[in-house]
């Protein structure tokens, strides 16, 4: 039969357009899946690796070497917040402490911050 010798002749090209497809679908969704739509962060592995590349070119926390202290970085933070419009790029970086990213973080949204309080009542 012309229709089934036809259709054995299409089938492999059928399934290689298929899998071309599927590859590009793939890529597509991997590239959505590295940068967050909401605010362009790098997310996943690649989010690992970026914060571990700034926490390494700054291991020192900036606030704290402002106060003549040393005390490693914990946060590479973003000097303009990715939710004010700042970009996710090294030149907006600063790393720091636990302590002054949540002090920054406070300040920039326009919150006090608190000193963590012991159950005793008494500053950590
Ligand atoms: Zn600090």
């Amino acid at each position: 039969m012309g229709n089934a010798r036809n259709s054995n002749i299409l089938r492999p090209r059928l399934a290689s357009a298929w899998r071309g497809f599927r590859c590009a679908l793939r890529g597509l969704a991997a590239d959505m899946a590295h940068h967050d739509p909401h605010d362009g962060r790098l997310r996943g592995r690649r989010g690992v690796k970026q914060r571990a590349r700034r926490l390494a070119a700054e291991p020192l926390c900036r606030d704290c070497v402002a106060l003549g202290l040393v005390v490693p970085a914990a946060v590479p933070d973003h000097i303009v917040p990715l939710a004010q419009g700042g970009k996710d790029e090294d030149d907006n970086i600063r790393c720091l402490c636990a302590e002054h990213h949540l002090k920054r973080t406070a300040e920039q949204f326009g919150l006090r911050y608190r000193a963590p309080v012991g159950a005793d009542g008494w500053p950590l």
